[in-house]
């Protein structure tokens, strides 16, 4: 994949655009449609959901409050168990990693489990430029990466693709990349299905080694956890030599009971499945069994950023379900693409700004404004994320940030009334002009800006404690 979201521009011009593709939208709607219908239908069938949702938000919360501690637990038995743990700071470092394990083995190239984290940190970018080959197995990548494409949603990456479109992505594309498409290939899904099938079976029986994410990581075992609907992941965790895994720090649970709570969770929010149909967990190396060289990353990458902030620390808890994209009334209309990162929708709106910072970029601090903050991704969050609140809190941080040179006269009149109101000698004194002071207000020509679309009631002829004094609380009133 060569595509990039870097100097993507700012959401509403991004949103414009995408506003305008009739095709894109058509697809969203049909596709999100039918993924909340199924999620809503599954998620009604548990009594306990709600229960649930609490849950997994309190092991999260409880995890991230001793994050330390955690990782560090995590690390020891990963090590116990024969897996190599490298520590990365940030994108630079883990793709570093990871391409100096395949060119320790002399490889050229590397099969894929489809992963969040390795298209945040541009892992395929970073290991073509050192010569070695990333193929994405998950079906969805696959048709991503043939059509030099970006990923616009969590889960479905080519949702935005219909199939007459993905037929033609491997006419097109295919040959170049390994095995040619069936001749005759039509746009029938099990047809593009077994298609893609063949193509990476020579893959996987040729490849040395694999990458992955996790969705979670136990520390009391040292146990990586891959969630996926494919099998493709099976292929890549167990036929490989070599296995490097990129986990993101905020991927540790404490238990494996903890681990119980998510995996009902995970599918019925994401494909709306009561299980999703493989779930593969390894624990280190097991000899004659799998890969014999196995490496975990823990990445950082502006998550420790995120968790210093009080109020968006809680974005952390994201199992990447994509239920709040499903929902988005925003999502459905401009897709994943509009928001310039592979987190798209509502958690990318403040999962960008919290790990790369607000200030900086204007593509990121368009982010927390590309919402009606309707709050439909709260209610499906199964970890009960509040997005409305975080995108609220990061929208005030866009404003600090951009604070400086002459300050408004509306910031100058808020600071005098935050003064006023913080002392009842102050606040005395000002409620005895206030009927003169809003009189004068509606008449000068700098407020007009500001009463030209907002009523300035003029103030009472007493105020409410020159009333309570002179009547004695209202014992003398009259
Ligand atoms: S924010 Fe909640 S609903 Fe959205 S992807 Fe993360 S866990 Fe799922």
């Amino acid at each position: 994949m060569t595509a990039t979201f870097v100097g993507m521009p700012a959401f509403p011009v991004a949103a414009r655009a995408a506003l305008a593709d009739t095709q894109l939208r058509h697809n969203l709607a049909h596709a999100t449609g039918t993924i909340r219908d199924k999620r809503a239908r599954v998620v009604a069938e548990v009594d306990d959901w709600e229960d649930l949702r609490t849950a997994g938000a309190a092991i999260k919360d409880a995890t991230l409050a001793d994050l330390e501690q955690h990782l560090v637990e995590l690390e020891a038995n990963l090590t116990t168990q024969g897996a190599v743990v490298h520590w990365a700071r940030d994108a630079e470092e883990a793709n570093r990693i990871v391409a100096d394990v395949a060119k320790s083995h002399a490889l050229d190239e590397v099969v894929k489990v489809k992963s969040m984290v390795t298209q945040e940190i541009g892992l395929n970018e970073a290991l073509a430029a050192e010569g070695i080959a990333a193929w994405e197995t998950d079906l969805a990548e696959l048709i991503v990466q043939l059509g030099d494409d970006l990923p616009s949603h969590i889960l479905v990456p080519a949702i935005h693709r219909n199939r007459a479109e993905i037929r033609q992505i491997f006419l097109d594309r295919m040959a170049a990349a390994g095995r040619p498409p069936p001749e005759g290939l039509t746009d029938d899904p099990p047809e593009l299905a077994a298609a893609a099938r063949l193509h990476l079976r020579e893959k996987f029986l040729r490849a040395k080694m694999a990458v992955s994410g996790a969705n979670f990581a136990v520390a009391e075992t040292g146990t990586l956890v891959v969630v996926e609907s494919e099998g493709n992941g099976r292929m890549c965790l167990t036929l490989p030599d070599v296995l490097v895994s990129v986990v993101g720090i905020e991927k540790v649970v404490p238990t494996f009971a903890d681990l119980d709570v998510f995996l009902r969770l995970l599918p019925r929010s994401s494909t709306g499945e009561r299980m999703n149909p493989y779930t593969s967990t390894w624990t280190g190396v097991t000899p004659g069994d799998g890969p014999q060289e196995v490496h975990v990353v823990l990445l950082d990458n502006g998550r420790t950023r995120a968790l210093a902030d009080e109020v968006g620390r809680q974005a952390l808890r994201c199992i990447r379900c994509s239920a709040c994209l499903n929902v988005c009334p925003v999502y459905e209309r401009v897709g994943g693409h509009a928001y310039g990162s592979v987190y798209p929708g509502p958690i990318g709106a403040i999962l960008n700004p919290l790990m790369r910072g607000v200030g900086e970029d204007p593509q990121v601090d368009s982010l927390p404004y590309a919402s009606s903050l309707c709050g439909a991704c709260y209610e499906v969050c199964p970890v009960k994320i509040d997005i409305p609140a975080v995108l609220v809190d990061l929208r005030a941080q866009v404003v600090d940030a951009h604070r400086g040179g002459t300050p408004k006269l509306e910031a100058v009149a808020m600071k005098g009334a935050a003064s006023t109101f913080a002392s009842s000698k102050r606040l005395g004194f000002a409620e005895r002009f206030a009927r003169l002071g809003t009189g004068l207000a509606r008449r000068l020509p700098i407020a007009a800006p500001w009463t030209g679309a907002r009523d300035l009631p003029t103030g009472p002829v007493e105020s409410f404690r020159a009333w309570w004094q002179r009547t004695d609380g209202g014992n003398n009133d009259g």
